[in-house]
């Protein structure tokens, strides 16, 4: 489903990504861990397409169409979701607004039929529910406002009601307290199907817990040093990144 080789990037002039390489297939649930600025982030916009990060080498492939070569909004309509690390407050936009503009948006460039309002309405209330918000935020603006641990379950309750076939979900845990960390993960493990994947970006064992991952792989100076199981968590967690990559 998604093909990263040997990709290079950089921000600012500055490489952060030197060669990184990662084949994620159908219905997989892929970890990259990895240590503050080894470039987890810097990957997760480059997926996503966002300016200021200059791809300098390497490709992407996402069902088999140049990823790299698609503008943020087309990336959006075929399927790649991004859960922000920071996600942004968008003062005087409705959450219910937007997610519903960005929805249609989608179908629309996939010459599906718009959501009625009716059928936005179940599918975002549904969406709230389940990730225990209440659905008076949604129609607060965008974030603003809200705790760290609202904004990880407003990035949650957009990645249910968009449906993505890639879900890159950038340190969703952080921030969150046990029980919300419950509930998160029961939303991203309840994503799980066949024609999805998705990438779990988190430097904490903890989460890993709660979503099995098929695979987990360790990011450090901007490539992947180490792949391994799910068991892979507990061992980074009791002898530190250095000791993996050695
Ligand atoms: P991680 O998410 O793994 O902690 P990041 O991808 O956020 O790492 O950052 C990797 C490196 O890139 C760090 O050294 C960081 O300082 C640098 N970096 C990231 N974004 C920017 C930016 N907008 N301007 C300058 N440097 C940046
Ligand atoms: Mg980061």
């Amino acid at each position: 489903m998604l093909e990263i080789s040997n990709l290079h990037a950089e921000v600012e002039g500055k490489p952060i990504l030197k060669g990184l390489t990662l084949t994620v297939g159908a219905g997989e649930i892929h970890a990259i861990m990895g240590p503050n600025g080894a470039g987890k982030s810097t990957l997760s916009y480059v997926l996503a397409g966002r300016a200021g990060y200059e791809v300098t080498g390497g490709s992407v492939t996402f069902m088999g169409a140049d990823l790299l070569a698609m503008a943020p909004h087309e990336r959006a309509a075929a399927g790649v979701f991004l859960g922000m690390q920071y996600p942004v407050e968008i003062p005087g936009v409705s959450n219910l607004l937007f997610l519903r503009t960005a929805l249609n948006a989608q179908r629309t460039a996939r010459g599906e039929p718009e959501a009625s309002g009716a059928e936005f309405m179940k599918l975002a209330k549904a969406a709230a529910e389940q990730l225990g918000l209440p659905y008076e935020m949604m129609k607060r603006s965008v974030n603003q406002g809200f705790s760290g641990g609202e904004k990880k379950r407003n990035e949650m309750v957009q990645m249910r009601v968009l449906s993505p076939r890639l879900a890159v979900l950038d340190e969703t845990d952080s921030g969150l307290d046990i029980d919300a960390l419950r509930v998160v993960s029961d939303g991203i493990n309840a994503m799980r199907a066949p024609d999805r994947a998705t990438l779990l970006i988190t430097h904490y064992q903890r989460l890993l817990d709660y979503v099995v991952p098929d695979h987990i792989h360790v990011l450090m100076d901007g490539r992947i040093v180490h792949s391994g199981g799910a068991d892979l968590a507990h061992k980074l967690e009791a002898e530190g990144y250095s000791a993996i990559a050695a």
